[in-house]
């Protein structure tokens, strides 16, 4: 049988007395975002593209553009992540208390 445990705290996930939750983040670069008005004609836009698949070669050194991440979260961990899917670290912050 596999055994997984939490991503976020690290704690064992029981397979009977605890709920296994799976996350998946996907990550990509929204070229979407370019807008209508950089898009008027066709030669521009091929341009465009052009210039995209360049820059795509080009950072081949880096993680590809889009990833797809998996973690493994216990029910409390899933909790946390839903009340502040950004903000494992922002969290820690606001735990300051205002002296
Ligand atoms: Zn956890």
């Amino acid at each position: 049988m596999v055994h997984y445990s939490c991503d976020a705290c690290k704690r064992p996930i029981h397979p009977q007395n605890d709920v296994h939750h799976v996350l998946k983040i996907e990550i990509f670069p929204a070229v979407d975002d370019l807008g209508p008005e950089c898009c008027h004609d066709a030669d521009h836009l091929e341009e465009m593209q052009g210039l995209l698949e360049e820059e795509a070669a080009d950072a081949e050194s880096l993680d590809e553009p889009s990833r797809l991440l998996r973690f493994d979260l216990c029910d409390a961990c899933r909790e946390r992540f839903l009340r502040n899917p950004l903000g494992m670290a922002l969290v820690k912050q606001l735990d300051f208390s205002p002296n």
